[in-house]
């Protein structure tokens, strides 16, 4: 393994980043004349704390790492993007990714002129460790792994993650958005051991905030200073922070389990469907389901007004429909519809 800092793109290395009003002044009292805000005070006329400090204390406590470990991004689509950003020189370096798996590693990839490599996952949907070895050379500077992986559902076992992050030179990124769901640990129980690891989780899904866009990456402190640096400013608005904090105070534990529950249910009943050939199994909050005719299929459903994703045409799922765990009742409705789908 390199160091870190060998594997940041130099302009990123020596950037100079922007420093706000609010980052020159710690105190929260005084009389703010460095912002140009308007001083009528009506609860969102300043700016936010550009470090997040309240929320990402919240954070802290819940998933048990230090605060200069955490990263708050715009979604973790943010946290995806900066990873390009911060580490990826354009037209020159390369990343990794799994295929199939959450398509905007693709897309921050083409954004950011970054070529990807991906490697296509095992029938079984189990990782080819080998084979993602051999794509690295000298500029490849990102593995993306998602676990539980987007659309497929099902977790990578923790020996084999390791495995990559002691055998590859740059730095792994694992997306752990389902963890909440899965019976596998976390990789940030590892955090320490690895400086080449950042794990990305969200509070779009088991945490039910998909509206505010709040998504996390863990790291080494120094990795974190990075995101710091490269981030907006002002990433993360007052009000997404205030909402987040306050519904960070609910236990979602009894949701999960229900979804987790509905998910056994769901495949269980899919599973004895004439038009089902396959229910992949799944660590996630969605059940990958190989049908007879995906797009009619498909298209039946949506007459009913239920939305499933059609991931027919993405390459190893031929055939397959993406189906988001709902509702007790909402899932019966899509049950009713499968079951009469000839
Ligand atoms: N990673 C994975 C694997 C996802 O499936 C998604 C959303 N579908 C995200 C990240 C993005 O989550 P966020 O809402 O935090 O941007």
């Amino acid at each position: 393994m390199k160091d870190v800092l060998s594997l940041v793109r130099p302009n990123i290395a020596t950037l100079a980043p922007y420093s706000t009003a609010r980052d020159e002044y710690k105190g929260d009292i005084g009389i703010f004349l460095d912002a140009n805000e308007n001083p009528f005070d009506n609860g969102y006329n300043r700016y936010p704390d550009p470090r997040q400090k309240a929320l990402k204390a919240r954070i802290a406590a819940i998933k048990g790492i230090a605060p200069e470990r955490i990263f708050i991004g715009n979604g973790s689509d943010e946290a995806i993007d900066l990873c390009f950003r911060i580490f990826c020189t354009p037209a020159t370096d390369n990343a990794i990714a799994i295929r199939p798996s959450y398509g905007m590693y693709r897309v921050a990839a083409d954004i950011n002129d970054v070529e990807l490599r991906e490697v296509q996952l095992n029938d079984d949907f189990s990782l080819p460790i080998e084979a993602v070895l051999e794509q690295a050379d000298t500029h490849s500077k990102l593995l993306f792994l998602c676990s539980p992986n987007n659309p497929t559902g099902n977790s990578f076992p923790l020996a084999q993650l390791e495995e990559l992050l002691n055998r590859w030179g740059g730095m792994v990124v694992v997306d752990e958005a389902y963890i909440d769901f899965s019976s596998q640990p976390s990789l940030l129980t590892i955090l320490d051991k690895h400086p080449n690891l950042i794990v990305l989780q969200t509070l779009s899904k088991a945490f039910g905030m998909a509206g505010l866009r709040l998504g996390l990456a863990f790291s080494s402190e120094q990795v974190m200073a990075l995101f710091a640096r490269v981030k907006y400013p002002y990433n993360i608005n007052l009000s997404a922070m205030e909402l987040a904090e306050k519904l960070l105070a609910r236990d979602v534990h009894s949701e999960v389990e229900v979804i987790i529950k509905e998910r056994a249910r769901v495949t269980h009943a899919l599973s004895a469907m004439p038009c089902v050939t396959n229910v992949y199994p799944s660590d996630a909050n969605f059940l990958l389901v190989k049908v007879s005719d995906a797009d009619a299929l498909y298209n039946r459903l949506i007459q009913d007004s239920v939305i499933v994703r059609n991931r027919s045409r993405v390459p190893g799922c031929s055939g397959c429909l993406r189906i988001t765990i709902g509702t007790p009742t909402e899932n019966d409705r899509m049950l009713s519809i499968v079951a009469n789908f000839l």
